[in-house]
């Protein structure tokens, strides 16, 4: 077998990896690189294979950076099946849509700018109608089941505790004769987490790709970080203030949700006013609740067997229309607005930004990454004044961050999930989907755990395995 390794290759974003067993070709993942508009846009528009020679596609989990790029490669002559979890099926449904909807707003706004210059129009990546046409592609598949991809080559999802439906992919592999048990990791989740199960390990593998996201850090411990959310909400009831938490859609909403939902069914926060303002979020919330039995033991004991809907409570409302949105900043303090995007990088937060990033009685909370010269990142930097919409505003709003609620698995977390493969049996462990000081950090790891042959493959590098 071989294996070709494009996109999240020394880099997070645009995950492809080419493996070539019995003469057939399997696709796993196909991301959307993220990074400059007109690199970005290159890369994703030109596939660095041609998609009509790839015969199956298996994909881990629905985030955009591992999934996105679907709908072109079914547009440019992909004709095979896409295997994922039902859960990860129902999600690429909402996110591959939403995808669509932005690619095609940018290019208009690209195409504004052509126009004045006299240029031709670019057209999308791809719009709603190639989502639709790849959608019929995507086979849904259970955890732990196994089923034949291509002849020689039995697949199985495990799951990987990282967002509702996530997997890795655990391949076994006969070929020439010999058979191979080949693991690739997908995102890797936490233990110990709400919602999601621990990560479930693929054991005695031969050889493994896996992620290396957080190779090189430590997150904070999640124990005590339910109080801390509780100590800040009680602060903003107390002082009759608003909360407003950027939150991404899929997966980091309805957490918060969820542990609100917890603490508030606990008399440990009181009962204010909580809005989900995200049209993406409440789409994403209905698939969540359709999938509640794949949810962690915690969710089970605490709601599901009192026959409660953990995303649903009390005074807890999903807004819907624009003018709803429009409406919540009128409401008086206090209360809490979640809302997308994360990083502050567009979707409604912004405009409840606008009206309350000068007011001193507003607490932006914010709970997950935010990437360098995002917005996000520029207020939690403390940048004192910052531009919305192009306008300057003065910063005097509070600005808190919670760490611990991280969805990807840490250095300690990384290295616990190699250990069911015992080095004299895994031959060769390839690092994907990190920046490369983290990867060769962690690689040093590996290597004083006896996993001499760590790889940490280039872009458009290609491996033959024994
Ligand atoms: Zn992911």
């Amino acid at each position: 077998m071989q294996i070709e390794f494009f996109g999240a290759a020394r880099t997070v974003t645009g995950s492809q990896y080419v493996v070539t067993v019995n003469g057939k070709r399997i696709l796993l993942e196909c991301g959307l690189f993220q990074g400059r508009r007109e690199e970005a846009w290159k890369r994703n528009r030109n596939f660095p294979f041609d998609p009509a020679t790839i015969d199956v596609l298996i994909l881990s989990h629905a985030h955009i950076d591992h999934s996105g790029n679907l709908p072109n490669l079914v547009r440019q002559g992909f004709k095979g099946t896409i295997y994922a979890t039902d859960a990860t099926v129902d999600l690429c449904k909402v996110m591959l849509k939403d995808s669509a909807h932005l690619q095609e707003m940018d290019i208009f706004h690209v195409n504004k700018i052509r126009a004045v210059k006299g240029e031709p129009p670019f057209k999308p990546i791809y719009t709603l109608a190639d989502v639709e046409e790849c959608l019929g592609h995507f086979s849904a598949c259970y955890y732990d089941k196994s089923f034949e991809v291509v002849p020689g080559v039995i697949c199985t999802f495990r799951d990987a505790g990282h967002i509702l439906g996530s997997a890795g992919v655990q391949l076994e592999i006969k070929e020439n004769g010999k058979s191979t048990r080949f693991g690739f990791s997908g995102d890797i989740g936490r233990s110990n987490m709400p919602l999601t199960h621990d990560p479930n390990q693929m054991g005695n593998l031969d050889t493994l790709v896996m992620e290396t996201t957080y190779g090189d850090r430590h997150h904070d411990p999640y124990g005590e970080t339910e109080e801390v959310l509780a100590r800040l909400v009680t602060e903003i009831a107390k002082n009759g203030g608003r909360m407003l938490i950027p939150a991404f859609s899929v997966g980091r909403t309805q957490l918060i949700v969820y542990i609100l939902h917890k603490l508030f069914n606990e008399n440990r926060i009181p009962d204010i006013p909580i809005f989900v303002d995200s049209p993406m979020a409440n789409q994403t919330t209905e698939i969540f609740t359709k999938h509640l039995d794949e949810l962690d033991r915690e969710t089970t004991r605490l709601f599901l067997e009192n026959h409660e809907n953990p995303f649903r409570f009390g005074r807890l409302k999903y807004v819907e229309t624009v003018n709803e949105s429009k409406t919540i900043n009128a409401m008086p303090y206090p209360h809490i607005i979640i809302s997308a995007s994360g990083m502050l990088e567009g979707g409604r937060v912004l405009h409840h930004l606008v009206e309350c990033v000068s007011d001193r009685k507003t607490m932006l909370l914010f709970v997950g990454y935010c990437a360098e010269h995002t917005l996000g990142r520029k207020l939690i930097d403390g940048d004192k004044k910052v531009k919305i919409f192009g306008q300057e505003y003065d910063v005097k709003c509070r600005i808190e961050k919670i760490d611990a609620f991280s969805a990807h698995a840490d250095r300690h977390e990384l290295l616990q999930y190699v250990n069911t493969c015992p080095p004299e049996r895994l031959k060769q462990i390839f690092l994907v989907h990190g920046e490369i000081e983290g990867m060769e950090s962690f690689r040093n790891a590996l290597r004083s755990k006896g996993y001499q042959n760590v790889i940490i493959p280039q872009d458009g590098e290609r491996y033959v395995i024994e």
